[in-house]
């Protein structure tokens, strides 16, 4: 950790961690644009001409620093940014980002239609009634994304209402239909006869629409899993989250690809402590200790993003040694037995999710054990835990 690093929060600053500077004092996140690039290139070699990429930076680019993953995904050709919100896309706007930013949730009120003008984003419209509300409300015209709902059941008309939609969009003025698309259910599946039956259903609505006499000028429908799923969802633009981040969004995917994890969570030993046997550690003494033990305090707890129903379940990594974790996960704080270590010292350097030495924690490590995704790990992480641009 000797490099020089940066904050993505005051991209000025120069940071060497190890030193005094609080940014590492306690716990942080750090941030690989080399893996990210890695994998961006990685995401290529199975996409061919004339599919883009629009990467997905919505929640803070999955917790990852929405700012940092733009540029450097744009600086490798990504064609577009994907975000969940009008203030995620301001955000991005004001730092600058030129490409176009599509807002993949629902926008309705009229306020945020004039925001959206103002700032140059494109939004998704997903029913009629919108439609016809964007277009009142506009005073120019605007390029929109129409979403049809072929099997989500999330946002957009059913697909048998979706050529109906598409015309009327058309007829209306002010809106300039930059793109038709769908979202796959269960891309991430390793039997592929839903997304089979997805895909017929874009197919048909677009077909309608050309029947219709209107062209459409870029179509798209896959996630990362659509995308590795080697059937031929590709169209114009993949929309790609997980995957640049360096995670699998299923486990087959592994021979497909190779991934690396671009964010790692790390936190310092506070204090070092030599307790006997029978000792209660934490809040409700979950757990006591069998033997003698030293026990490290780590300055990271669950108010960081660390789940506290993963107390008692995981273990760390210290001097390059998995180590665990022991008793309750508190708001700021959490416990480890150190008793093997014998080298250990307060301001230790210790890695919660990523690699030390030949030992490495990954989000779906945690996801697994949480009965949940990987997704999920790694949005839960909160401002307050700095991001540390490498490099
Ligand atoms: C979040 C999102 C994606 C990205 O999905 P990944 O599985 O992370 O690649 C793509 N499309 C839409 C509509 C989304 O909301």
């Amino acid at each position: 950790m000797s490099a020089s690093l940066v904050p993505s929060s005051a991209e000025s600053l120069p940071v060497v961690c190890g030193s005094p500077f609080p940014s590492c004092d306690r716990a942080w996140i750090t941030i690989d644009p080399a893996a990210l690039i890695h994998n961006f290139k990685q995401l290529e070699t199975v996409l061919a001409p004339p599919t883009q990429i629009l990467a997905v930076v919505k929640a803070d680019a999955y917790g990852h620093g929405a700012v940092t993953v733009a540029r450097t995904v744009v600086a490798q050709g990504a064609a577009a940014l994907g975000v969940a919100t009008l203030a995620e896309g301001i955000a991005l706007r004001q730092a600058n980002l030129t490409v176009p930013i599509v807002i993949l949730g629902a926008i309705h009120n009229p306020e945020q239609i004039q925001a959206l003008s103002q700032w140059q984003l494109q939004p998704t419209l997903c029913s009629p009634e919108q439609a016809r509300c964007f277009s009142q409300h506009l005073t120019a015209p605007l390029p929109v994304h129409l979403k049809i709902d072929t099997g989500m059941s999330r946002l957009g008309p059913l697909w048998l209402q979706g050529s109906e939609f598409i015309k009327l969009v058309h007829s209306l003025p002010n809106l300039d239909i930059a793109s038709v698309y769908s979202h796959l259910a269960t891309a991430d599946d390793p039997d592929p006869s839903f997304m089979v039956i997805q895909q017929q259903r874009f197919e048909q609505v677009i077909q309608h629409a050309h029947l219709a006499g209107i062209s459409i000028p870029r179509l798209h429908l896959a996630n990362s899993a659509g995308a590795l799923s080697g059937q031929p969802f590709h169209y114009d633009w993949v929309r790609i989250g997980l995957a640049l981040y360096g995670l699998y969004p299923s486990p087959q995917f592994h021979s497909i690809l190779n991934l690396q994890p671009v964010m790692q969570v790390k936190a310092r030993v506070t204090q070092l402590k030599a307790v006997p046997a029978g000792t209660g550690v934490s809040y409700g003494h979950t757990y006591v200790t069998p033997h003698p033990m030293t026990l490290a305090v780590v300055a990271i707890g669950y108010a960081d993003g660390v789940p506290r129903r993963l107390s008692n379940q995981i273990s760390v990594l210290i001097r390059g040694q998995r180590v665990p974790q022991v008793g309750i996960i508190t708001m700021d704080q959490l416990m480890v037995d150190v008793s093997d270590l014998a080298q250990v010292k307060v301001g230790d350097e210790v890695t919660l999710l990523g690699q030390d030495r030949d030992q490495s924690i990954s989000a779906d490590d945690w996801a697994a054990q949480l009965g949940t995704i990987s997704y999920e790990i790694v949005c839960n992480f909160k401002p307050r835990l700095p991001r540390i641009v490498l490099g």
